[in-house]
């Protein structure tokens, strides 16, 4: 991939043929991000603020797999189509198919122009494979954000959550409504609740967090790339304050690493 693309996230969704779009402004100091956080916490949101602020791209392996639930049942593998039955009750979808999924798209992550993670990785595993392919193509990782919410304010903005079905802007019915009644502000896609932020999937979903997820804390704590930021504050102030902690990340680093 060259300096002059993009792997953007409709080629990502598209699977491994699918052509990058052409940058628009050079990326000098690509960033690589992994966003971590349970389950509606605002990682969706942040990384697409992040993305038009920062110019990396935004993969989200949750849309992968939505992407593959709308397509016919023929063009579906039997890996994918067990992983979208995962996917509706709210469970993890199995590391293998993950990582499958990731692999075919390696060259999303040598991308020049960098990459965010969102809901990926979502295991110690995924996390230990990650890391080999990263080290082994000597990319290195910028930071892990860490997006912390109480429980109480995580499950309240879960079955709030209303989704674009086309461009896949997130409202919430109380905090952030769209101006029309049920169609997206951006793109006048017809807003829906995903199936998984229905009640008895975010149980499920809490729960596949709290024994698979959260460990990753400290996994990348260990490695020195954790990036801690409170996210009880409108998308926009957390996303400015996501910012100012990588740049003071990164000026500190420049400080005590002579001749980086
Ligand atoms: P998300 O949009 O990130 O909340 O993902 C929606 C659903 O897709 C999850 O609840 C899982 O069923 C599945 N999924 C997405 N990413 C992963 C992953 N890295 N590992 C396992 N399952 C995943």
């Amino acid at each position: 991939m060259t300096s002059k693309h993009n792997n953007d996230r409709s080629a990502w969704l598209q699977g491994p043929s699918a052509p990058c779009l052409p940058l628009s402004t050079e990326n000098a100091h690509p960033w690589r991000l992994i966003l971590l956080g349970a389950p509606g916490v605002g990682k969706g949101t942040q990384a697409d603020l992040l993305h038009q602020r920062l110019k990396s791209c935004h993969l989200s392996t949750g849309d992968v797999f939505r992407a593959a639930s709308t397509h016919a049942e023929c063009d579906q593998s039997p890996a994918m189509k067990a992983a979208i039955e995962f996917m509706r009750r709210g469970a993890l979808v199995p590391d293998t198919t993950v990582w499958e999924m990731v692999r075919e798209r390696a060259q999303c992550l040598r991308c020049r122009g960098g990459f965010i993670l969102d809901g990926f990785p979502r295991t110690v595993a995924q996390a230990e494979s990650l890391q080999g392919l990263l080290s082994t193509e000597g990319i290195p990782l910028s930071a892990v954000v860490n997006y912390e919410l109480p429980l109480e304010e995580i499950v309240a903005r879960l079955s709030g959550r209303r989704t674009c079905k086309c461009c896949k802007t997130v409202y919430h019915v109380v905090h952030q409504p769209a101006k029309g009644q049920g169609v997206c502000d951006r793109c006048g896609g017809q807003l829906f609740q995903r199936e998984d932020d229905r009640p008895e999937s975010i149980t499920v979903r809490m729960e596949a967090y709290e024994r698979s997820t959260a460990p990753l804390i400290e996994f990348y704590k260990k490695l020195g790339l954790l990036v801690p930021i409170a996210a009880v504050a409108s998308p926009d102030q957390i996303c400015q304050r996501t910012l100012t902690a990588l740049e003071e990340r990164s000026a500190a680093r420049v400080l005590t690493t002579p001749g980086e």
